[in-house]
């Protein structure tokens, strides 16, 4: 008989942002006339810029000229994009060998996927509040987890110590959901703590583009001692508007080796296996993300989503509302006022200003009575709900509104 795999029993029943959206899809049935601002989940509203439109056009036009056209493409990769993201790095003075970029159909699928080159018996650390997708990679993995939670007290930053006994770690910044961003100072504490251990980092840099402060780290290749103990995942669905279009790179070095077993090759094994490589047409658009006009091109868009971020901090400064990211990051994590916890202040917040966020207890315990807001919304949308929530957030202070009146 066959043996399903027995940890999907250890799941939630279901994904954290398929259960607000169908929460949110009753309100809008029950109240067909009202107007909703969804602040909740992290989808870009900007269409792709310009310069990766013209270069899908262009790769469409390609597979319709018999001298251009293109069969399967290199599982691990076009050259022409691994080049690009190499020289992208270097560019930011990260030395990167082509040979060490894998081209990816985004990172959600990387997050998981990576899962082949680690051994059952690994154990994984989750820090709370956490990305729900590393989670449920590791118990789907059938992994034995450590939690790590973080909470106001650091900033939600969680340092690290030789008591941690895990084999692998995901980190994400900066942060999904809280929008914190590790330093330099900090990100070297957990890669020195990664290589005593032999441990492997699985940093997820989906939100590095958001990164203004020249400080702060956007890759953890800027950090010593990284190509022994780390692999980067990357996405262009937040820095270029891929999230319907679906693409993405990871870097592995050639130097991260455990047991004498180089991860890089066993990635080209894995995926020269498992994937047939990415649509031609997908990376010749992806390839335009890195040219001079195309970064420009990104800036801008990001820039809308940064004025969302300015638009809702200020909502929140003015109700004297505590609060990290914002800043070099698109979502703003906020204390729910009144010690509300986060799934009451979410039925708060729709039923009475029909703002959709989301709850932080769905990062993971130590997310309870926080909530998070995504700025990836229309400028219109932001500048709405934050009027909305900042007249909320006064009637809650003045006692004037409070759960279920
Ligand atoms: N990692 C983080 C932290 C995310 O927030 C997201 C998407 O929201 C992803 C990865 C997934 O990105 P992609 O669209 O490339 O699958």
């Amino acid at each position: 008989m066959m043996q399903p795999n027995p940890f999907y029993k250890d799941l939630q029943e279901e994904y954290l942002f398929r259960y607000i959206a169908g929460k949110t899809e009753e309100f809008r049935k029950e109240h067909p006339g009202e107007k909703l601002l969804r602040m909740g989940i992290g989808d870009v509203s900007l269409p792709l810029p310009p310069s990766v439109i013209r270069a899908l056009h262009e790769a469409v036009s390609d597979q319709a000229d018999p001298q251009k056209f293109h069969g399967y493409m290199p599982e691990c990769g076009g050259d022409f994009l691994r080049n690009a993201v190499a020289a992208h790095y270097r560019r930011r003075g990260i030395d990167i060998d082509p040979a060490e970029v894998f081209v990816s159909s985004g990172a959600s699928d990387e997050l998981g996927d990576l899962q082949d080159l680690f051994a059952r018996e690994n154990t994984a650390l989750i820090m709370e509040p956490v990305y729900p997708a590393y989670l449920d990679a590791c118990i789907i993995a059938g992994r034995k987890i450590l939690h790590l939670p973080s909470g106001w007290q650091n900033d939600f930053l969680p340092e690290p110590d030789d008591s941690i006994n895990a084999d692998m770690v995901y980190l994400c910044s900066p942060n999904n959901p809280t929008g914190a961003v590790f330093t330099k100072a900090l990100l070297k504490d957990w890669v020195d703590w990664a290589n005593r251990r032999g441990a492997v980092i699985l940093f997820d840099a989906a939100y590095e583009a958001f990164i203004t402060d020249e400080n702060l780290p956007r890759s953890i290749f800027e950090i010593d001692g990284a190509r022994t103990c780390a692999i980067e995942i990357c996405s262009l669905s937040k820095t270029a508007g891929f999230t319907g279009t679906r693409l993405g790179y990871t870097v592995i070095p050639e130097a991260l080796i455990r047991q004498e077993m180089n991860l890089n090759r066993m990635w080209v094994r894995n995926r020269t296996t498992k994937t047939n490589g990415i649509s031609y047409i997908l990376q010749k658009g992806g390839s335009a993300v890195f040219t001079e006009e195309g970064q420009k091109e990104i800036q801008e868009n990001i820039a809308v989503y940064r004025k969302n971020a300015a638009v809702l901090s200020k909502a929140l400064e003015e109700e004297d509302v505590r609060f990290t990211g914002g800043k070099n990051a698109p979502y703003i994590w906020m204390k729910c006022p009144n010690g509300f916890k986060s799934w009451d202040f979410f039925d708060l917040l729709l039923q009475k200003i029909q703002v959709i966020g989301t709850p932080g207890a769905g990062f993971g315990e130590a997310g309870e009575g926080c909530f998070r807001f995504s700025t990836f919304g229309s400028p219109a949308d932001t500048e709405e709900a934050a009027c909305r929530l900042g007249q909320l957030l006064r009637r809650i202070k003045e006692g004037t509104v409070s759960l279920g009146g």
